[in-house]
C-alpha cells in the first residue's frame, strides 16, 4: 500500500506497539519505508485494543482543568490515573516540561 502521510511505499513487518510508553508487543503491520508511519489492519487494531484493555491502559487518558490555588496552579489527577501510577499522598514527583505543549510527571 501507499503511505497516506507521505505517499511512500510501505512494507509488511511486525511492528512494536506502545501505549503510554508501555510496550504491548509486536503486531503485523504495514510500515512506511520513508516516514516510518505504521498501519494496522482493523483486525489487528482490535487485538491491540483488547490487549490495552487487559493491561488497564485503555481509556486511561483524561481531560483535566487547570485551577488556581493561592499563587500556584493545580491540576487534579484523576483517581484511575493515580492508581495506575501508584501515586500516593505526600509523595514527591518531578515536573519536566517537554517543549511548550507537554508536561511529563516523573514518579
Ligand atoms: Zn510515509
Amino acid at each position: 500500500m501507499k503511505c497516506v502521510l507521505c505517499n511512500g511505499k510501505t512494507k509488511q513487518m511486525n511492528a512494536e506497539h506502545k501505549e503510554m510508553g508501555i510496550p504491548l508487543g509486536k503486531f503485523p503491520a504495514e510500515v512506511c519505508e520513508q516516514c516510518g508511519e505504521t498501519y494496522f489492519s482493523e483486525e489487528t487494531a482490535g487485538k491491540i485494543q483488547q490487549k490495552s484493555k487487559d493491561m488497564g491502559l485503555f481509556g486511561l487518558a483524561r481531560k483535566a482543568t487547570v485551577a488556581e490555588i493561592g499563587n500556584s496552579i493545580a491540576i487534579r489527577i484523576p483517581k484511575e490515573i493515580a492508581n495506575f501510577l501508584k501515586m500516593k499522598k505526600g509523595e514527591q514527583v518531578t515536573l519536566i516540561p517537554e517543549g511548550r505543549k507537554e508536561l511529563k510527571i516523573e514518579i
